[in-house]
């Protein structure tokens, strides 16, 4: 039996080994942290259980399509919540909107923010649903060839839907209101862009959420990774946490197998990285084989941003929230470029609130309400940002702003509390400059063909699984990804 290591168990690495394993290889995944899930992560502590990561499911069929591939089914092993509305958006000068998985809702929320904005919304995502049909076939593939991306006649029909214009100027020719323009141009951020920066191919994304759906599984996020970890254990994974892997071993050429930081050897056919692909190509392949990512190279490439998150157990409950929202600063614009241009601490940070326990209570003790606040940041990568000093900064904005559209008494109420920033990313993860949803950035040069191939192709034997590679950043995108990095292997 040919066997196989897979170098870290996030939800890209879980998923490979089980496919994998299925294919019939013998399949070692190897976890630096205490416990699998990689971004996917938990704390459970004190009665209160948050996902520290990822909070909610797109793109659902892709789990579904994992499941049936390893000859289960999804919705018979995790309760799916679907949200509505999918988000609440609260802006700086009290407003809040409401985006409703609900055409005709939707349409009535908008058109009450701007008039005529309830007929443009249909144009919007009528457009977007284009993208998404046209540009699904370039994600769901491995590419070999610069050919591999000429199809003419979806390439004009997505010419036609103005993917390669800019995402927010495409946003702003359908809605002139600020509020709208924010409301329909964020979803970039998801993918580590801003949308002052991002193809307008991304809002592929606003349309995948708005109209297909999002979903919370009962027991939050975390409850996937248990899962994916049970059904590794019946069919014969062998999983090995603390485990960190400090170097691939390298004979004649090939990747045969790795070196735990423990100095302990194991050998194999073949070796799937899960771990940052960057970081794998400066840390763990040798220098001298590693022709076609050199240092230089590396730096290069342009590299998504990061998050301050905090984490707030609440002695009571707030019915009125939904279980996802978002804060928009009131200038967007110096919001964005702080996080993505010049990085530096944004002076007004936007942010993601989510309260998982409007759709689970049992995360939290009884009587008791869960908050996840996640405000993107920039990475580490210009090292303009002192942590062990802004933490307290920041926690003391969100804090405030938690104080106009929660509870202006939030404080006292918060029995528990817990943060997380970019330096515990690098440190935890071994992600590059502490990026969070994902290292690599989505721009054009960093996509399809052009993003890091899921082969390396100086080194047989050495594959990648997870974000760095395509189709990219996300849990869908990762779910296609093990699906692809599957494919390689079967001729091994
Ligand atoms: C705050 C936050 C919110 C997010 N929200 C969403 C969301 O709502 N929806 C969504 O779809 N996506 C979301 N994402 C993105 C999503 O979580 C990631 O894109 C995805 O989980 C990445 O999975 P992965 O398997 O590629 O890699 P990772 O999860 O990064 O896993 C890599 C693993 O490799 C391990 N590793 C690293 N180095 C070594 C080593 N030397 N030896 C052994 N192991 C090693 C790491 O410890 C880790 O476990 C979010 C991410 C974050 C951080």
């Amino acid at each position: 039996m040919k066997s196989v290591i897979v170098i870290g168990a996030g939800m890209g690495g879980l998923a490979v080994a089980l496919r994998l394993r299925r294919m019939g290889f013998a399949v070692t995944v190897l976890e630096k942290r205490s416990r699998p899930g990689g971004r996917s992560y938990v704390i459970e502590e004190d009665g209160y259980r948050v996902d520290t990561g990822p909070t909610i499911l797109v793109m659902k069929e892709q789990f579904e399509q994992l499941y049936r591939d390893l000859g289960r089914d999804l919705h018979q092993r995790l309760q799916l919540t679907q949200l509505d509305p999918n988000y609440r958006l609260y802006f700086h000068d009290g407003r809040m909107l409401d985006l409703y998985p609900n055409m005709a809702r939707l349409a009535q929320a908008v058109e009450a923010f701007e008039p005529g904005a309830g007929e443009k919304v249909f144009d919007f995502l009528g457009n977007n649903a284009r993208k998404y049909a046209l540009g699904m076939p370039f994600v769901t593939r491995n590419f070999d060839h610069l050919t591999d991306l000429a199809n003419p006649i979806a390439g004009y029909r997505l010419f036609a839907t103005a993917a390669h214009e800019n995402l927010y100027r495409q946003v702003a020719r359908y809605f002139q209101s600020d509020a709208l323009r924010k409301a329909f141009s964020f979803h970039s951020m998801f993918l580590g862009l801003s949308p002052y920066e991002s193809p307008a191919i991304y809002a592929l994304i606003t349309y995948a959420d708005l109209a297909r759906g999002m979903y919370f599984p009962q027991g939050g996020i975390y409850r996937i990774i248990e899962d994916l970890v049970t059904m590794a254990q019946e069919d014969g994974v062998v999983l090995r946490t603390s485990a960190p892997v400090a170097q691939i071993l390298v004979e004649n050429g090939r990747a045969v197998g790795v070196r735990l930081e423990s100095g302990e050897e194991l050998r194999a056919d073949a070796v799937v990285s899960n771990a940052d692909l960057p970081y794998t190509y400066r840390k763990l392949v040798p220098a001298g084989v590693r022709r076609d990512y050199s240092d230089r190279r590396l730096q290069r490439m342009k590299y998504a941003c990061s998050g301050f998150l905090l984490y707030l157990g609440l002695d009571r409950t707030y019915p009125q929230l939904t279980h996802q929202a978002l804060y928009f600063a009131e200038d967007y614009r110096a919001n964005l470029d702080a996080i993505f241009v010049t990085g530096e601490l944004p002076a007004d940070p936007s942010f993601h609130l989510n309260c998982p326990t409007r759709s689970d209570p049992a995360l939290a003790p009884e009587g008791h309400e869960l908050l996840y606040v996640l405000a993107p940041m920039p990475s580490l990568e210009k090292g303009r940002v002192d942590w062990s000093r802004a933490a307290e900064t920041v926690r003391e904005q969100l804090l405030s702003r938690l104080e106009q559209v929660v509870d202006r008494d939030i404080r006292k109420h918060i029995v528990w509390e817990r943060r997380y920033t970019p330096v515990d990313f690098e440190r935890d993860l071994n992600a590059v400059y502490g990026t969070a949803f994902g290292s690599l950035a989505h721009n054009f040069f960093q996509s399809a063909y052009f993003r890091p191939h899921n082969v390396a192709r100086a080194l047989p034997g050495l594959y990648f699984v997870g974000q760095g590679t395509y189709p990219g950043i996300g849990m869908p995108m990762v779910m296609i990804s093990a699906q692809l990095t599957a494919e390689r292997l079967r001729t091994l």
